[in-house]
């Protein structure tokens, strides 16, 4: 007998059918013999339609009442789905992030899990209940609900699967494990047996949607046994954990992140101190950096460009030019039609010519590349917005074949 921890997304239990076909799941992991202990977001659009009705009555809610709106979600997805359980015959229990104990800060809004006790949970398994538990909410020492940010289900069943030293983690979705890259994007793109945490890691932060990244630094950190799989295909999905036995010279995925803006200071002086008073000045406004470019001087100035989520944009052309006498640039140029697209593979380290081949990809395409950026397990380029999908699919084409 084993523990295992299912979790089921939004798109998974957005109706009365798929709930009953997610309960059909559950039922049969149990009459095998495990204890187990599921975890449900809200259903379907939910989550958002919560946060429009809350801005219907107050466009600037406190962060609490919002996060006692929005954990009302998950609370739906469990109730109902128990019932689907109790109708088959099934022993189950339905539970809330302070029943369990999902200890959190107070960052309401996201939250970071502090400790998850468990104890309910084990009591209720050793009555040989299945126990459902609302993911994305936990409590804070005030006991007051927390939410631990969009797409924080995937966290919760990875702190209980951690917590409670289970066996396999397993996270349902409407995909059938991890892609090459976005099968909505690339057709050709190819399901893999496994991926290591480092590289999912990479994946789910450069924009690759699958798991909360929060989830994967969890897993990685208290060696979770992860699996992704499909809710609607009864077949294995994509392994994530710690060395995987792929061939070392491929990469694992290609990523896009378009919600990226670009930012250049031109004329700049060539002096000591450029780069750090224009970054302290952005930093100050808690503006987030990614890539950074600077170019050779050339009769005493130079230029830097970088990029900043969309979100960000406004905010940090506004304060570039507050600043700009201090700072000394001549011009300013911005563009958010831009997109990152990366590659991601544990093996680059010891293959050298792997950035080449995304180059080369490129170069077939006929795409311009305007930044650069590498660490040791990627590649990121930014290029025009509108070639992305066309920079994906030349590139799947080079490294796959396909
Ligand atoms: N319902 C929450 C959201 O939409 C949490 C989740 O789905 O994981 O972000
Ligand atoms: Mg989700």
């Amino acid at each position: 007998m084993a523990l295992i921890v299912q979790k089921f997304g939004g798109s998974s239990v957005a109706d009365a059918e798929k709930i009953r076909r997610v309960a059909g799941i559950i039922a049969d992991t149990y009459q095998a013999g495990n204890d187990v202990v599921v975890v449900l977001s809200a259903q379907g659009d939910t989550t958002d339609d919560l946060l429009e009705k809350a801005a219907e009555i107050n466009p600037k809610p406190s962060k609490r009442e919002l996060d006692m709106l929005l954990s009302t979600g998950e609370q739906i997805s469990i109730s109902l789905c128990a019932m689907a359980l109790e109708k088959m015959g099934m022993p189950v229990i339905s539970l809330t992030g302070w029943q369990i104990g999902m200890q959190t800060n107070s960052n309401y809004g996201n939250a970071r899990i502090k400790e998850v006790s468990c104890e309910r949970i084990r009591r209720e398994l050793d009555q040989r209940r299945i126990v459902l538990v609302a993911g994305f909410q936990g409590i804070n020492k005030y006991d007051d609900i927390t939410t631990l940010g969009r797409g924080g289900s995937d966290t919760t069943a990875v702190a209980i699967a951690a917590a409670m030293h289970a066996d396999l983690c397993q996270i349902y979705t409407d995909v059938e494990g991890v892609y090459t890259c976005d099968p909505r994007k690339v057709p050709t793109a190819i399901k893999l047996e496994e991926i290591t945490f480092d590289e999912m890691l990479e994946l789910a932060s450069l924009g690759a949607q699958v798991l909360h990244n929060r989830s994967v630094e969890l897993a990685k950190k208290y060696g979770v046994n992860l699996e992704v799989l499909s809710s609607y295909v009864r077949k294995p999905g994509t392994k994530v954990k710690e060395v995987t036995k792929m061939e070392e010279t491929k990469i694992s995925g290609i990523a896009k992140d378009s919600n990226i803006a670009r930012i250049a200071l031109i004329g700049l002086k060539d002096e000591p101190g450029i780069a750090f008073k224009v970054f302290r000045v952005l930093a100050n406004k808690n503006i987030n950096i990614d890539i950074i470019l600077q170019s050779i001087g050339r009769d005493d100035t130079e230029d830097i460009s970088f990029t900043v989520a969309k979100g960000d944009m406004d905010a940090a052309v506004e304060a570039l030019n507050a600043n700009k006498g201090a700072l000394g640039f001549k011009s300013l140029e911005v563009s958010d039609k831009v997109c990152k697209v990366s590659i991601v593979g544990a093996g680059m380290i010891s293959s050298p010519g792997i950035a080449v081949l995304m180059f080369e990809a490129l170069y077939d395409a006929k795409i311009n590349i305007h930044m650069i950026s590498t660490s040791e397990i990627k590649v990121s380029v930014l290029i025009d917005a509108e070639k992305a999908d066309l920079a994906m699919q030349s590139i799947h084409k080079k490294f796959f074949g396909v």
